[in-house]
């Protein structure tokens, strides 16, 4: 062959073609005739250059020589044309990427004579790979494929979605390979592709033995091809899904809560409405909440809603509604109400349901529940105002007795309303400091001796004094007996340092304890010793009452945190005896100081069996080595009665009523400059 003028190297470097000759003896043996000497010495080659015996030159890439030769191997047996692609390894270690054709032609004596080129597409090429290394890493699913379906290319994420077990889906059917939804979707856009260049819709993805997922589909039409990009959405659902059970559920306890009931009550309604019934909105909530609370930690108090949940339950059809409106308060929709003695049925079951005790990690909750009840639409439509209404029979319902029941009636609203009004006014009173502590002394029966103070709250207004009865029940019921407690545990104690300090009595002030705080140990604690401290007041100059009922309530508790308290040098003193149910054996085993005998008993002493049980108590405190202290001595002749059983103090107007801490502080200077006329004189 004629040696070539031109630089084979410069046509390369042009993209121009390298002409080859390749020769196929008839005894098999390959030999390539490179024309030009720039391209020899490129590539390192003689003239005439012998290859493998299946065609390869040594030049050509190992990874592509399988592939090579068997283009040169079928071109020879067919004599189509050869397809030449490979990548040459260069001696300078550079690798070039040829591509071309050649034709074949037997010639008589067998052997076969191609005539081709090749061009360098090393610069294509990397262009070509990196296109595929981009696509198969796309963070998205994306598959290219013909107007046929036939896929070009596709990323790995398309492979992962469709769960594909092949990397490379190359002249493959994409239909093949999505659920038939998915695939018709996808031809009816092939058929319309002239229409629009880009259209995006979501379909469900269904691919057996895996779960299903919400894709997002946009398919894109480019110089005759379809790149389809595919957005697995479900995650969105799926966080979707738990954004709105969190927001219709409590997260703790997972009880549907008020929003729940929010979304349901107009769909109940509207049920209603077509079957002309009623719905009945329910208030439950446990009789004892100040022990619940007391005794339970936060988990407990989760594992218990969902107990109390599913005894509520366990009583209601499928299309009743439950839900914990706040903390253990639940309230309950009964759908398709007609006749009132399904409703009372449904109640009755609810309360009995409560009769065994709540087992909550091998703690036992044994309390009933109350429930208030009204109509939808006999007390009005609003669920609002339904549930308020439910709420106020329900509370109506626990004021009368434990483990009842009360339909709502339009009194209790109004009533409602001067509780409301009180509860505000109540509030203020004790931000503003109108809640005051006054003091009756308590008063030894044999020296005359004032042994201890009692502070008692009162309610300064414009209009006079408000007395305790009227409002500590009301502290309670609104969570404001702390901050009451507080401002007269705060004002005892200053008062009584002050005395103290000027040398006018060293005895100890005591100041009454609600029996919810008294169930809160903690609490307790921290506000008692924060009044210690804050007035310096040494605690053995404080005591605390409970009363015999709520030491009685839970007794173990009660034990506990009277020692608690001693522990600490504060003295208890049990108020009210009599009047509870204290047994012996309990009485015993709390660590008391002192047993104040109600004031009923002492009232009328002259009645025998009054008598009987004043000398019996007076006998069995001794026994336990209690001091006994008569309340509301209001006579001499009590005075007398008292001392000859026995008794050991007396409180009561005979000596002197409650007085301000000014008249406290004179009776106390009277008494000592010995001018206390009542008192040394007993
Ligand atoms: P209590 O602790 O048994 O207090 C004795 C009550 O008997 C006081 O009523 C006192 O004024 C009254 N009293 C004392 N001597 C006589 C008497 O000779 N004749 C008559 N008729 N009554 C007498 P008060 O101050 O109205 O308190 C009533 C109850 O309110 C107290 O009974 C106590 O349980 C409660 N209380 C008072 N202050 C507080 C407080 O700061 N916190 C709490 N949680 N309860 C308080
Ligand atoms: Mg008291
Ligand atoms: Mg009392």
């Amino acid at each position: 062959m004629p040696k070539t003028a031109f630089s084979y190297k410069k046509a390369l470097e042009q993209d121009k073609v390298i002409p080859f000759v390749r020769k196929k003896s008839a005894k098999g043996k390959f030999t390539y005739y490179l024309p030009d000497a720039d391209t020899r010495s490129l590539f390192g080659f003689a003239e005439e250059q012998t290859a493998d015996a299946e065609g390869c030159l040594d030049i050509i890439h190992w990874g592509d020589r399988d592939a090579y030769a068997k283009a040169v191997g079928d071109s020879a047996k067919t004599s189509a044309v050869c397809c030449e692609d490979f990548r040459a390894v260069l001696p300078s270690g550079e690798t070039m990427w040829l591509c071309g054709v050649s034709t074949p032609q037997k010639r008589r004596n067998n052997d076969i004579v191609w005539t081709g080129f090749w061009v360098d597409a090393t610069a294509k090429r990397a262009k070509e790979h990196l296109s595929v290394q981009i696509l198969s890493n796309l963070p998205e699913a994306v598959v290219i494929f013909d107007r046929h379906g036939l896929i070009l290319n596709a990323s790995e994420k398309f492979c992962a979605l469709i769960h594909s077990e092949t990397p490379d889906l190359r002249g493959k059917s994409v239909f093949s390979m999505l659920s038939d939804n998915v695939a018709d979707t996808l031809q009816q856009y092939l058929l319309l592709s002239t229409m629009k260049d880009q259209t995006v819709f979501t379909e469900r993805l269904e691919i057996p033995n895996y779960p299903p997922a919400t894709v997002e589909i946009e398919i894109t039409q480019k110089d005759g091809f379809f790149i389809c990009v595919f957005r697995d959405i479900s995650v969105f659902e799926k966080r979707e899904e738990r954004l709105k059970y969190l927001a219709y559920h409590d997260p703790e306890s997972g009880i549907e809560n008020y929003a729940y009931l929010k979304e349901v009550f107009p769909k109940v309604v509207d049920q209603a409405k077509v079957t002309q019934t009623q719905v009945a909105v329910l208030s439950i909530s446990p009789d004892s909440l100040g022990q619940i609370n007391a005794v339970s930690t936060h988990l407990v108090n989760t594992r218990l809603a969902t107990a109390v949940a599913d005894r509520i339950r366990a009583c209601l059809n499928e299309s009743d509604v439950l839900a914990l409106t706040y903390a253990h308060h639940f309230t309950v929709l009964l759908t398709g109400v007609e006749f009132s003695i399904e409703i009372e049925k449904k109640i009755e079951a609810i309360l009995n349901a409560f009769k065994q005790p709540v087992l909550v990690d091998d703690v036992e909750f044994d309390f009933s529940v109350s429930i208030g009840v009204c109509f939808y639409p006999q007390n009005g439509d609003k669920l609002e105002q339904l549930i308020e209404f439910a709420d106020l029979a329900l509370d109506k319902a626990r004021s009368e007795s434990p483990a009842s029941m009360r339909l709502y009636s339009s009194d209790f609203s109004m009533a409602a309303a001067v509780n409301r009004n009180m509860r505000r006014n109540l509030k203020a009173a004790i931000e503003n400091k109108e809640i005051t502590a006054y003091y009756q002394p308590q008063v030894d029966i044999k020296t005359g001796q004032i042994i201890g103070l009692e502070a008692l709250a009162r309610w300064k207004t414009p209009d006079g004094l408000i007395p305790p009865a009227d409002f500590i029940a009301e502290a309670e019921e609104y969570g404001l007996i702390d901050a009451l407690t507080d401002t007269v545990l705060d004002q005892a104690c200053s008062w009584n340092q002050k005395w103290y300090s000027m040398g006018l009595c060293s005895v100890p002030v005591a100041v009454n304890i609600s029996a919810r705080q008294f169930h809160n140990e903690t609490q307790l604690l921290k506000l008692v010793n924060h009044a210690l401290d804050k007035n310096g007041l040494p605690p053995y100059l404080l005591e605390l009452e409970l009363t015999e009922s709520s030491a009685m309530y839970d007794p173990k508790n009660a034990c506990r945190v009277i020692q608690n308290l001693l522990d600490n040098n504060i003295r208890c003193a049990l108020d009210d005896f009599g009047t509870g149910y204290s047994s012996l054996s309990v009485l015993r085993s709390f660590p008391l100081k002192k047993l104040k005998i109600d004031r009923s008993f002492i009232l009328d002493l002259k009645e025998k069996k009054n008598l009987e049980i004043v000398r019996a108590t007076i006998a069995m405190a001794h026994a336990l080595n209690l001091t006994v202290l008569a309340e509301g001595v209001e006579t001499r002749q009590h005075f007398e009665i008292l001392k000859s059983l026995g008794c050991d103090v007396i409180q009561g107007y005979l000596f002197a009523q409650p007085l301000s801490a000014e008249e406290t502080e004179l009776l106390l200077m009277r008494w000592d400059a010995g001018l206390a006329s009542t008192g040394k004189g007993l």
